[in-house]
């Protein structure tokens, strides 16, 4: 299987980018952020109590998250490979990844990083809470607290990667379209 962790600040263009690399490589998109938002929408139990970490953006605790991990990624038969996106986010994480995929025979072959700095970040999410509605981008304060969950608790999980040699970086800036040939280049020279 073909699984690449696509890797990122909030506003990097992870899920931009996905929705590219599924059409061109058939691969299947695993959003946690997506499916929490989902089971928002929908008033589940876990969508309840996602919610009331993301409103705040904290992580969702990751029992929780690996658990909904593991389940989503079982729900398909003979996947090509997961893009996943917006999982691992803390080093535990990324441990149980590891485990759960070598449980089913499988493992990740890359983590990509999409670099973007920060100051475009802020401009990025704060453009997508005009179009998506999302009540995480709309707030400054929520969108300040996101990065800096990301820099303490999920910058970290790279090394996790670099350390297995599974690590790389592609310039997040630029037009849609350079972004996602970098990708392409990118994940043309792993196979
Ligand atoms: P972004 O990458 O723009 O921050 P996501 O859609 O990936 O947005 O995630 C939105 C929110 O969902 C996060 O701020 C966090 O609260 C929660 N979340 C998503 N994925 C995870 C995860 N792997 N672990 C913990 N919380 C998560």
């Amino acid at each position: 299987m073909l699984n690449i962790v696509l890797f990122g600040p909030p506003g990097a263009g992870k899920g931009t980018q996905s929705q590219r690399l599924v059409d061109k490589y058939g691969l299947i998109h695993l959003s946690t952020g997506d499916v929490f938002r989902k089971n928002i929408k929908g008033e589940t139990e876990l969508g309840v109590l996602a919610k009331s970490y993301m409103d705040k953006g904290q992580l969702v605790p990751d029992d929780v998250t690996i658990d909904l991990l593991k389940s989503e990624v079982l729900k398909y038969d003979n996947p090509k490979g997961f893009i996943f996106d917006g999982f691992p986010r803390t080093n535990a994480q990324a441990q149980a990844l590891d485990d759960f995929l070598a449980e089913i025979n499988s493992s990740i072959v890359q983590m990509i990083s999409l670099d973007v700095e920060e100051g475009e970040l802020k401009l990025r999410l704060a453009n997508r809470a005009k179009e998506s509605g999302r009540v995480d981008d709309a707030n400054p304060e929520v969108i300040q607290k996101r990065i800096n969950v990301y820099r303490a608790e999920t910058a970290p999980v790279k090394d996790f990667y670099a350390e297995q040699n599974k690590w790389m970086m592609v310039d997040g800036v630029g037009s849609i379209e350079d972004i996602t040939e970098r990708l392409f280049k990118a994940i043309d020279s792993l196979k």
